[in-house]
């Protein structure tokens, strides 16, 4: 393609609010057949909000939200933030206690030290280890899971104490968005650091194939997977929001980052969605395949 041709793709790109790196990254999307789709603050809008407490027997909802709150609000997770919101709102001062040794495990959870207890959320395993959960936190995380909502366990003093249920929305746009990418001839495919449950029941509502979700990522792991579907012969635009995206948007044939994610998700993608509409990543597909294909 001439590189006036290639300047004009970049400024019909600006309309459709797709911001492009250079005019050679159109080049790149021409050969892409699949592409991966983060869940959370992709797929869906990332806001999430606490739905529901449930905690064992001798534990209130009470404590066990100040507790994980405290402890969450250390965290930039969209999770942690749900969470930790939710229990300043419930103290009287909109205070939270203080957390001592923060740790984050990324795709896991975080651990700290509040009110003298060593405490845990995130991820079952992480928290719990093997083994089922307790009653009733854990008729509480399948009924969560089977309605596509996220259950964060949270333990202190080596027991799981409590399940916290919360939500995060599917982008009304989401689904027309797979749609336009099938029309293109794409393959969707979800990939989440979320349990199977939860990222089964999201393909379900955006017409994402069953076959097509892998979940249960861990962050480091995102790349290997971008790398794992180009070892297969196929040609791989990824599009995310997350620092935990990074490596695997750097990774993909095309990184298109959503323009409502962080910076290191945009710094590391070629073509930024200025809007976060999910929509504008098959705008891109076209418009590149029409501009290039015109010159020819
Ligand atoms: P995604 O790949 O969908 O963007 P992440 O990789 O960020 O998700 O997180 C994967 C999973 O790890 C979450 O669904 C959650 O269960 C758990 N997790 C990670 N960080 C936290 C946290 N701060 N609090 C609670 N759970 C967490
Ligand atoms: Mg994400």
């Amino acid at each position: 393609a001439t590189p006036t041709a290639l300047m004009v793709g970049t400024g019909r790109g600006a309309q459709l609010g797709i911001l492009i790196k250079g005019p050679e990254v159109l080049e790149s999307t021409r050969a892409v057949d699949t592409v991966v789709l983060d869940k959370t603050g992709t797929v869906t809008t990332g806001q999430m909000a606490l739905r529901s407490v449930h905690t064992v027997e001798g534990v209130s909802g009470a404590e066990a939200l100040r507790l994980a709150g405290a402890l969450e609000h250390a965290s930039e997770h969209p999770i942690a933030r749900a969470v930790a919101d939710a229990a300043a709102a419930a103290e009287p001062d909109g205070v939270l206690p203080p957390v001592d040794g923060f740790r984050n495990t990324p795709g896991l959870g975080v651990q700290g030290v509040v009110q003298g207890h060593l405490v845990l959320a995130g991820r079952e395993g992480f928290v719990h280890g093997d083994g089922a959960l307790p009653e009733p936190l854990l008729a509480a995380r399948e009924s969560a899971e089977r309605s596509g909502l996220t259950a964060v366990t949270v333990g202190w003093d080596g027991a799981v104490r409590a399940v916290l249920v919360v939500a995060d929305a599917v982008r009304p746009t989401s689904a027309e968005a797979v749609r336009r990418l099938r029309a293109l001839g794409l393959t969707p495919v979800l990939l989440t650091g979320d349990n199977r449950a939860v990222a089964a029941s999201v393909a379900r509502e955006v017409g994402i194939d069953q076959d097509q979700v892998i979940a249960e990522v861990l962050p480091e792991d995102k790349a290997a997977v971008v790398a794992r579907l180009q070892a297969e012969g196929r040609t791989v635009a990824m599009v995310g929001d997350g620092v935990n995206d990074a490596a695997a948007l750097a990774r993909a044939d095309l990184g298109l980052a959503m323009g409502t994610g962080t910076d290191a998700a945009i710094e590391a993608a070629d073509l930024t969605l200025v809007r976060g509409d999910l929509r504008a990543a098959a705008d891109a597909i076209r418009l590149s395949r029409r501009t290039l294909g015109t010159i020819k």
